[in-house]
């Protein structure tokens, strides 16, 4: 079967592997794959358990055994982790299954699909550079995804939520992963994850009641006060 997959991240890339192994055509669509993601990249000991390809393939990553939660007030606490966590980049992950999945024989189209129909039974894509046929079609494209928009429609901003993360070069506190809430009321919270070579560091706020300036305002106080020592280095 033709298996057309729009978007070469976790889903999609994951999606090829497995179908491209059991013999089926895929085509991989990706216009925008090489740049880090603030968000993700925890993958917990029982999701590892699960995925055999973890095993068969060492993508480097921080093992986290402790999780510090942080009230609005400052009031904290520390939870170690029975088993540990598991922090990727999500670049360097999603890349390393987006190979396994070309490897397996899936092929990788760097590009944006702009549009896709059903015709008499066959998905029809198109791309700035190009059209594609398949016999189904899997929508791997996030939050904004294109496949939704031509199937069953956007989300409404209702069901959205908006993210902005920094990324601070270096390590911090290599073992923890720092949750900390807002006041109350605040649908969200501000994250630090620490990966192999920068913390990930980010806020998160439900769409309707936030704009992206007072999430970088929070999430700039936030780095100023517990890392100093990140001075101006963050990106
Ligand atoms: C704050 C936050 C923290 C999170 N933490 C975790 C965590 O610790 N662990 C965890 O497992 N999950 C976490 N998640 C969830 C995780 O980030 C998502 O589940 C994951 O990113 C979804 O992966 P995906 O491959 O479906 O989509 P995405 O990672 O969103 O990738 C979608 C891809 O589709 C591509 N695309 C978009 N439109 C098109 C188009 N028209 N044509 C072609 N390509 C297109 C984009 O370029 C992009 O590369 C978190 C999410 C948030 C917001």
């Amino acid at each position: 079967m033709r298996i057309a997959v729009v978007g070469a991240r976790l889903a999609g890339s994951y999606a090829s592997l497995l179908l491209s192994q059991i013999g089926h055509e895929v085509f991989l669509f990706d216009g925008s794959t090489e740049k880090e993601k603030p968000c993700g990249g925890g993958v917990t000991s029982k999701a590892l358990l699960r995925m055999p390809w973890f095993h068969e393939n060492s993508v480097p990553h921080s093992e986290i055994r402790r999780m510090r939660m942080i009230a609005a007030d400052g009031s904290m606490a520390d939870l170690p982790l029975k088993h540990p966590m598991h922090i990727f980049s999500r670049s360097r992950l999603d890349s390393s299954l987006r190979e396994a999945s070309i490897r397996a024989g899936a092929r990788f189209i760097p590009e944006r699909t702009a549009r896709c129909l059903q015709h008499r039974g066959v998905w029809l894509l198109s791309t700035a550079k190009g059209e594609y046929e398949a016999d189904f079609l899997i929508g791997a494209d996030g939050a904004t995804s294109t496949v939704r928009a031509c199937t069953i429609g956007r989300f409404a901003a209702r069901d959205l939520s908006l993210a902005v993360g920094f990324y601070l070069p270096g390590a911090y506190h290599t073992d923890t992963v720092i949750t900390v809430f807002q006041q109350e009321g605040f649908r969200g919270y501000l994250w630090s994850f620490p990966r192999v070579d920068h913390s990930s560091v980010g806020i998160l706020r439900w769409l309707p009641e936030t704009r992206s300036a007072e999430l970088r305002r929070r999430v700039s106080g936030f780095i100023a006060e517990h890392y100093p020592e990140a001075g101006g280095e963050k990106r």
